[in-house]
Order: structure tokens, then C-alpha cells, then sequence
């Protein structure tokens, strides 16, 4: 019978029946079920005959029981004890008319470690008598009830403290999904949105800014609404305060004072505020700052969160501040080698033009070892303008100054011209270099550029090889990219060179490679310029003396 008091692990569930099990073994008219601590005791609830049940969860003092000999008894020697009724007039005021009709009492303790933890107190109503066999019932009761009470106790800590760890897992996962979210934009603007965004979700707020920290003002660099960015904000001294001590801090709207003139409408719709420093190495670099609508404190997990996410914003806006700074100076860089090709191209210009001209007899008839020495030279000259033609789009590229258009035209046309223009050095020496296109395949891309590229693929195929070349060019479609290869059966590229032939400056290591004049900036160019066309140039197959295939994809033309 008492067994099954121990059925549940829900507390209420168990004190339910542990109430309900005490009435019928011993025939009382009420139990009543406390637990008891080193300081007080609260009554938890009671249970009348007719079955129902009340919820009291009072707490009261131990000296409560002062006045109640019988439950004093029961208490220090930790065995069930019974008597006549209790001192209704030492009772609390909500007791007392109960306590008046009560005629005789039982009271068993838990007892757990030696000390009382709790105690059911069972009362008659009628002139009957608690006996020493109602005790043995009792006593068993007590004893599995006092065990079932102290493990559903034990199980609702347990499930709390695992609720906890749980929240706490979810709130790291968030964190380091938010840290892979954010660090996934390199653009310092994207990045501060990405950080805003997540603050916002993560911590309950309405909108949020990022601040970076000049002395005691702070300039806006992101704002979830977009409003006011680049402005200067003077700081309150309270937020002061608690950021440079690391802290967060909670304002209140009536605590926000200071907003420069004309900006005040943008804090006016938050009621609260939570405000985070982003700090790296001690130092605050920043601030970050939650706004709710609703005039709500923030809980001690949006708190915590934010600190969370802070910690991240602060690495992230520190990156960003490097790869910003990282692009600039790439930026300047190649302004700089684009403003210095240009000049030097100039010169260049005049003196081919002057060359030609007196090659063909415009300064009158040249003696023989003269003119050798002039074709030399203007040979050299329209290498060197080559270069520096290659070095512009170099430039062009990387200062991001190039911008591509996106035509549709035919494969098959652009194949052909490109077939027009490297014909004559492939008569020159020998070799053959064809085309098998379908006439309906369509690209969308800048023509200028596709055709630069495949100048500089049909040029390697018929320059790195030590046979009279065959180079053959087909088209395909691959899904909603048109793939366009350049085979030839040429000396084919190590693998220990395949993998950095597309660098900059990159030539091959092999001897029949630098024999030929290059500048290792053609296949570099050429994967960039697809790229930035979103298409993408590979290296497809190569095999050391049987050839090599490259294969340019560039986006499906769609109508
Ligand atoms: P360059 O031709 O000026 O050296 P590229 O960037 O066009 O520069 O090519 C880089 C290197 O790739 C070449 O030096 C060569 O080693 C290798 N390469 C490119 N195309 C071919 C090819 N069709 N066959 C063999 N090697 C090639």
C-alpha cells in the first residue's frame, strides 16, 4: 500500500499521495504534509477526508512549533508519536478553526541523515484514538514516503540544473554559430550588420548599434535601422562607468540623456537599454548597445548572451578593422602600379612609333647592321608594351577597378575570331588549331575579356611544346555554365607545377618553359577575369609530354 507513494517523480505528485495513502491506513479526517528545513517549516499541503486537496505552501518559523509539544516530541526523537488534540490557540489564525475540532493526533517524521526533513501530521475528528497498530502502518508510511519525497526533491534539482546546462549549451551553440555567421562576411559594414542582427535575436531587444569608442564619445558604425551612422554621441557617465570596469550596464529611457541635437527621435522609441563594452586585451574599443520598446529590464540570460556575443563583436570588429585596412592598402597599391604603367606605357608608344618609322625608311635607307639592331629593339619595345598592357589589367583587377558586362553572344563566334588571330604564329610553326562548336551555344559575359582569355590559353598551347602543336577547342553545356576547353598535346605541366601555375608571376619550372620569353601573369589574369565574370578557369588534365586541357566556364546565356 505505501509502496506506490514512490510511483511518481513530480513532487506534487507524491505529496498527493502520500496524504491520500496516510488517511486511509489510519481512517484520520485530514493530513497535512510540511517539509521542514534548519530554520523553517512550510506547510505544503492538506488533504480532508471527502478528497480534497489544498495547496498551502505557507512558511512559518520553527518556534512555530513552541507550542505544539506533540510535534516538538515527534521532531527531536524522530519517531512517530500520538496524542490528544493540538493547542489551537498556539496555532496561526488560518489554523486555528481546523486545529478546534481536531481530537487526536499523529505526527510521523521523515527523517533523512539524521534529521528531520518533514512531517505528516494525521488528525481525527471524532473520539478515536490513534493506537500503537495504527503506528506500525505509520511508521512504514513515513519511512518510504519521507524517501519518495526526498527523491522527487533531488530529481526537480536535477532537472533544473540540467535545464541550466542546457540553456547554457543552447546560448554557447548560439554563439559560436553567430561566430561562424558573422566571420563568414569579410566586409566590415556586412560584419557589424551580421553582429547587430544576432545581438538583436539572441538578447530580446527591439534594435541595437555598434559604437567604436573615441575618448569619452563614441562614433556609430552600424545601426540596425541604418539611421545616424558616422555620428558622434557624447557618453553618460553611468555607462561610462560600467564599461570601463569590463560590465554591462541598463538604462533606463529617463537615465538616457545626451542624444546631439537632431538625433534625439532616434532613441525615442526605447524604453530600455542595455549596453555592452567590446573589449580586446583589457582595452574598450566599443560599445554595443540593445534598445527595447517595451520598458522591461533585461533578464540575467539577455545579459549574459550580449557579454557572449561582445566578446565575439569585439574580435570580429577588430578583424574587420584589419582586413579593411589590408584592402585599402592593396587598393592603394594598385592605383599606384596603374598610375606608373601608364606613365611608363607613354614613352613606350613613341619610341615603337619612331621604330616603325625608320624600319620603314621614313629617316631615309638604313645600313644592314643598323636595322638588325632596330628590330631588336622594337621587338623588345612591343614586349614590354605587352607587359605592361598585362600589368593594367593586373592593376585593374585587384583595385576591384574592373567591371565586367554581361552580354549574351555566341561561343562559337568569339572562338572563331580568337581562331583569326592566333592562326598566323600557329602557321609559323606548323601546328594546326581548330574548333568544334556547336553554332547554338550561348554565353553571358564581357566579350572583351572572354576573348583576352582565350588569346592567352590558345597562345600556352601553342607555345609549350616542342612538336609542331595540334590545339583544338570545344564547347559544352555543364548545367547553367558553358563549359569552353583548350586541348592541346603539348609538353603537359608537372604535377609539382600544376599546382601553382595560376599564381602571379608563376612560369613552370621546366626547361622548355623558360626558354620561352613570359611573364607568368597570363594564366593569373585569365582565372581572375573569369571569375569576376562568375565563371572559373581550370586546369582540367595534364600529363607530362601527352598535353594539357584547361577549361573555362562562364555562365549560360539566358534570354
Ligand atoms: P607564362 O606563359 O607567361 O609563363 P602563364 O600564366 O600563361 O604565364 O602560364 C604559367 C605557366 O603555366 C607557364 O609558365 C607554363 O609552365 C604553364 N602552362 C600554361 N599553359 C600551358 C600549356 N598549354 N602547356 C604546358 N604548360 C603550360
Amino acid at each position: 500500500m505505501a509502496l506506490d507513494v514512490a510511483g511518481s517523480l513530480e513532487p506534487r505528485e507524491v505529496i498527493a499521495r502520500i496524504l491520500e495513502r496516510g488517511i486511509h491506513a489510519v481512517q484520520a479526517d485530514r493530513a497535512t504534509l510540511s517539509s521542514l528545513s534548519d530554520d523553517h517549516v512550510v506547510v505544503e499541503a492538506t488533504h480532508g477526508r471527502a478528497g480534497e486537496l489544498t495547496w498551502v505552501g505557507q512558511h512559518y518559523s520553527l518556534d512555530y512549533f513552541a507550542g505544539q509539544p506533540l510535534v516538538q516530541k515527534a521532531i527531536e526523537t524522530m519517531q512517530p508519536t500520538y496524542g490528544g488534540g493540538l493547542a489551537s490557540d498556539h496555532a496561526a489564525p488560518e489554523f486555528r478553526q481546523a486545529i478546534r475540532d481536531v481530537r487526536h493526533v499523529a505526527v510521523i517524521p521523515f527523517v533523512h541523515g539524521g534529521k528531520a526533513t518533514g512531517m505528516l501530521v494525521l488528525s481525527r475528528y471524532e473520539d478515536r484514538p490513534f493506537t500503537n497498530d495504527d503506528l506500525a502502518a505509520l511508521t512504514l508510511l513515513g519511512a518510504i514516503s519521507g524517501l519518495a519525497l526526498r527523491n522527487a526533491r533531488l530529481y526537480e534539482e536535477g532537472e533544473a540544473a540540467r535545464k541550466r546546462a542546457d540553456e547554457t549549451a543552447a546560448r554557447l551553440r548560439a554563439a559560436v554559430e553567430a561566430a561562424e555567421d558573422v566571420a563568414s562576411q569579410v566586409q566590415l559594414d556586412q560584419v557589424l550588420g551580421r553582429l547587430l542582427e544576432r545581438a538583436v535575436a539572441s538578447v530580446g531587444a527591439d534594435g541595437a548599434s555598434v559604437a567604436r569608442l573615441e575618448g569619452t564619445d563614441m562614433v556609430l558604425e552600424s545601426t540596425t535601422s541604418g539611421a545616424a551612422v558616422g555620428t558622434r554621441w557624447p557618453i553618460a557617465p553611468k555607462v561610462l562607468a560600467g564599461v570601463k570596469k569590463g560590465k554591462s550596464v541598463e538604462l533606463t529611457a529617463a537615465e538616457y540623456m545626451g542624444a546631439p541635437e537632431g538625433l534625439e527621435s532616434i532613441v525615442q522609441p526605447f524604453r530600455r537599454f542595455l549596453i555592452a563594452p567590446l573589449a580586446i586585451g583589457g582595452e574598450t574599443i566599443g560599445l554595443l548597445a540593445m534598445g527595447r520598446h517595451k520598458d522591461e529590464p533585461f533578464d540575467p540570460a539577455a545579459v549574459q548572451s550580449l557579454q557572449q556575443l561582445s566578446t565575439l563583436g569585439a574580435l570580429l570588429l577588430r578583424n574587420a578593422r584589419l582586413i579593411a585596412q589590408a584592402q585599402d592598402a592593396e587598393r592603394a597599391k594598385s592605383e599606384f602600379m596603374s598610375i606608373a604603367v601608364h606613365e611608363l606605357r607613354a614613352p613606350l608608344t613613341v619610341t615603337g612609333g619612331y621604330l616603325a618609322m625608320a624600319l620603314d625608311g621614313g629617316f631615309g635607307e638604313l645600313p644592314e647592321p643598323l636595322k638588325a639592331a632596330l628590330q631588336t629593339a622594337q621587338r623588345k619595345t612591343e614586349e614590354a608594351k605587352a607587359l605592361a598592357d598585362e600589368l593594367l589589367t593586373v592593376a585593374r583587377l585587384e583595385g576591384r577597378a574592373l567591371k565586367p558586362s554581361a552580354d549574351r553572344f555566341l561561343v562559337t563566334e568569339v572562338v572563331q575570331e580568337a581562331l583569326v588571330r592566333g592562326r598566323p604564329r600557329a602557321e609559323l610553326i606548323k601546328g594546326t588549331l581548330k574548333a568544334d562548336i556547336a553554332d547554338d551555344i550561348e554565353v553571358q559575359a564581357d566579350r572583351t575579356l572572354v576573348s583576352k582569355i582565350l588569346d592567352n590559353l590558345i597562345n600556352n598551347a601553342l607555345i609549350y611544346s616542342d612538336h609542331p602543336p595540334k590545339v583544338r577547342l570545344t564547347a559544352r553545356r555543364d548545367g547553367d555554365q558553358i563549359v569552353i576547353t583548350v586541348v592541346d598535346d603539348g609538353i603537359g605541366i608537372s604535377s609539382q607545377d600544376q599546382g601553382r601555375i595560376f599564381g602571379r608571376f608563376a612560369r613552370g619550372t621546366d626547361r622548355r618553359v623558360l626558354e620561352k620569353p613570359g611573364t607568368g601573369l597570363g594564366l593569373y589574369l585569365s582565372r581572375g577575369l573569369a571569375e569576376q565574370m562568375g565563371g572559373s578557369l581550370q586546369l582540367e588534365s595534364s600529363r607530362p609530354g601527352k598535353g594539357s586541357t584547361f577549361a573555362l566556364r562562364l555562365p549560360v546565356g539566358v534570354a
